[in-house]
Order: structure tokens, then C-alpha cells, then sequence
């Protein structure tokens, strides 16, 4: 048994996500996102692919980077 960090659920199977060295508890795989999926620095929307990292910003497409004024090649 072990508490989901986000919800606080009481789960018989949680999901562990090791990120960044430390180790996260969760009991379904959207509390997880909700925690550690990035948001898009322009439009807000959930990373929850690969998204686009440039100039240390997270952007879920080419369109939203270009939109940041960032030149991104994907
Ligand atoms: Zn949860
Ligand atoms: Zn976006």
C-alpha cells in the first residue's frame, strides 16, 4: 500500500516514477501527469510526449516555440 502524492488515494498497486534522482508514488497514471508532465510555456496545454525544450522552456509543438519567438527545427 501507498499513497498517490497528488490524490492522497490508498492504492494495492501504486505506479512509481523515479525523475530527476527522486522517487515519486502515485496510484494511476493521471495523478502522475498532473505532477510531473511540464506545461507549455505559451499555450498551457500538458506535455505528456516528448514536447520541445528550448532556452530552458517546455513547449508542447513547433508551432507554440515559433510562437515564443524560438527556432525550432521539430
Ligand atoms: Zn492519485
Ligand atoms: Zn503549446
Amino acid at each position: 500500500m501507498a499513497r498517490c502524492e497528488q490524490c492522497g488515494n490508498d492504492y494495492h498497486s501504486p505506479i512509481e516514477i523515479t525523475m530527476k534522482g527522486k522517487s515519486h508514488t502515485y496510484d494511476c497514471f493521471e495523478c502522475a501527469i498532473e505532477q510531473l508532465a511540464p506545461r507549455c510555456a505559451q499555450c498551457s496545454t500538458r506535455v505528456i510526449g516528448h514536447g520541445l525544450e528550448a532556452d530552458g522552456a517546455v513547449y508542447c509543438c513547433g508551432h507554440c516555440a515559433s510562437e515564443a519567438g524560438v527556432q525550432a527545427s521539430a
